[in-house]
């Protein structure tokens, strides 16, 4: 895999600062080194054609870098799991893929234990603090002792690293299971050519460079996390630094202790941000917006950024967020320019080697090397999700909502598919299954209700719905959730105003007002659960 060899150029300098150490790519590389010598040791070799599966279950941090690695070396797939998922839902990604090794740490282990050994896959610990001794989890047999350390490095003894097939091959590397906010979690397996083609067209795509230190605050088991902040970041030989649980004031210390270039968070994290920045002194809020316009890249994806945190954002740091939009499946498909025009509530151009259609109905296709190479386990799944002629469905409805080639910029530092490119704006209008509501014979976007509801004062979450009914078809209906402070707000208030600014049929029949909306672990609301709710209790 090309990071490998990527990383092996950078030796000396730090790839990952987790739990207050530092790993350099070569503490990472011979970490790695030794965890595939463990594995090719115990993985059992599995029949059929794919090659065994082994989870990685820790905190966020370097474990996943070295781990990744060593499965790749040991020729198997990495399929990262989640320490906040509960023991249901870790059994089932278990069982669903197959996973029959496990590495994890001491700190983390506990947690897996019993749900591993149900699921019969062996739990390998690694030490990263003083031992160097991977023990198998059940401390039976310290007869399986593939020696590795994050921190202490034999030097004598060192072997040079493994390398691995540059070639980028449709050996399946990866399996990421879907957020499930539309329905159970699917696994979705990359090749070692996908992930290759996704990490190239992003570090050219948002200039990625040795220079970067990333402030990584996503789950890993996403590709948002993995991909795009773990993957990215090491190919150029760049820092990741982990704060594994997203906390505003923390975000905002590093920020403004200058000790980050890069940013990425899903919209929820902005608004926690800007939320944080209101409370700050006026002395601390200047020192903020020097520190957040002094950030080289901050990018905004996982679900749709409402345009009011785009433009708090811009007016705090200069700059728009860069808004991206991706699917498990597909990695990144669009994203706004990195330079040229930004525009909120867009998602921009096809990245480099993505090709985009939209069909008649409005669902986006999408086709390139990012593409997955199957749902694990899912055949049918798998035809089903693809066109006759090889084209994604995204089962996303978008619009382009601008295309204009005398606006094209003569940017010559733009490569060609990107100048041909940059003046495209796709806007993504939801998804076809939760978001399209259609009521009296309109197709209203969800997004589009919620991007206006959330512009007014004392609104901080909102999710518009349709709910089946007899004249209209879909009742246009929107949950609210107002700020402390803000209970004052009233549906006619609220009604008043979208009138103003939306089409009649658009603005919301019924309101429902609530504490807070209950949010996946990206920030994602399951609509489909809101509805079902909303249909069982009548309200
Ligand atoms: P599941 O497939 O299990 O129902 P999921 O679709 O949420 O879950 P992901 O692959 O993590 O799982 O998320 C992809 C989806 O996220 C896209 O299909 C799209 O609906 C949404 N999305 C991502 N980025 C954006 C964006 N910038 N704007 C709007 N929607 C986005
Ligand atoms: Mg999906």
């Amino acid at each position: 895999m090309d990071i490998l060899s990527q990383a092996m150029r950078n030796l000396g300098k730090t790839a990952v600062i987790s739990a207050n150490r530092r790993y350099t790519y070569d503490q990472i590389l011979q970490s790695s080194d030794s965890i595939s010598r463990h594995l090719l040791d115990v993985a059992p070799k599995l029949p059929g054609a794919d090659p065994p599966r082994v989870g990685i279950y820790s905190a966020p941090g370097a474990e996943y870098l070295a781990g990744t690695l060593a499965i790749w070396k040991a020729g198997c797939i990495a399929v990262p799991l989640a320490v906040s998922h509960p023991p249901r839902e870790l059994a089932y990604v278990l069982q669903d893929s197959g996973i029959t090794a496990v590495l994890s740490n001491q700190e983390s282990a506990s947690k897996l234990s019993q749900v591993s050994t149900e699921a019969r896959a062996h739990l390998h610990i690694m030490d990263s603090v003083d031992s160097t001794v991977l023990l198998p989890s059940d401390n039976t047999s310290s007869a399986l002792s593939g020696r590795f350390g994050f921190s202490s490095v034999d030097q004598e003894n060192r072997e040079a690293p493994h390398q691995l097939d540059p070639k980028p091959s449709e050996t399946g590397a990866l399996i990421i299971y879907t957020s499930g906010t539309t329905g159970k979690p699917k696994g979705v397996l990359h090749s070692h050519r996908s992930l290759r083609a996704q990490i190239h067209g992003l570090v050219q795509a948002w200039r990625w460079s040795s220079q970067d230190t990333i402030l990584h605050t996503l789950p890993l088991h996403h590709i948002h996390g993995i991909v795009n902040a773990l993957y990215c970041p090491a190919f150029v030989g760049a820092t990741t630094s982990f704060m594994p649980k997203f906390s505003a004031v923390e975000v905002w210390n590093e920020i403004m202790a200058g000790h980050v270039s890069v940013f990425m968070g899903v919209p929820t994290m902005y608004s926690f941000l800007l939320a944080h920045y209101d409370q700050m002194s006026s002395e601390q809020q200047a020192l903020a917006r020097q520190s957040a316009a002094a950030l080289r890249l901050t990018i905004s994806g996982s679900s749709a950024c409402p345009v009011p945190i785009m433009n708090k954002w811009k007016e705090l740091s200069g700059k728009y967020l860069l808004e991206r939009y991706g699917m498990t499946e597909i990695g990144m498909a669009l994203s706004n320019p990195y330079e040229g025009e930004r525009r909120p509530g867009t998602v921009g151009a096809p990245l480099p080697g993505v090709t985009v259609r939209i069909q008649d109905d409005g669902e986006l296709l999408v086709k390139g090397d990012y593409l997955f190479s199957k749902y694990w386990g899912r055949e049918e799944a798998t035809r089903e999700a693809f066109t006759s002629d090889g084209y994604f469905k995204t089962g996303d409805s978008a619009e382009l909502t601008s295309s204009d080639a005398s606006e094209r910029s003569d940017d010559s530092s733009l490569g060609s598919i990107e100048s041909s490119a940059v003046h495209q704006y796709y806007q993504i209008m939801g998804r076809t299954s939760v978001d399209i509501i259609k009521s009296a014979g309109y197709k209203i976007s969800a997004l589009m209700v919620e991007s206006v509801i959330l512009e007014y004062p004392g609104v901080s979450e909102v999710a518009v719905l349709g709910v089946p009914e007899e004249v209209y078809g879909e009742v246009v209906t929107a949950l609210v959730a107002l700020k402390p402070g803000s209970k004052s707000v009233t549906q006619k208030d609220l009604t008043g105003f979208c009138r103003e600014r939306l089409a009649p049929y658009q603005a919301p029949k019924r309101w429902k007002f609530v504490e807070s909306l209950p949010r996946n672990a990206m920030g994602k609301l399951n609509k489909k659960e809101l509805l079902k709710t909303i249909l069982e209790t009548g309200q």
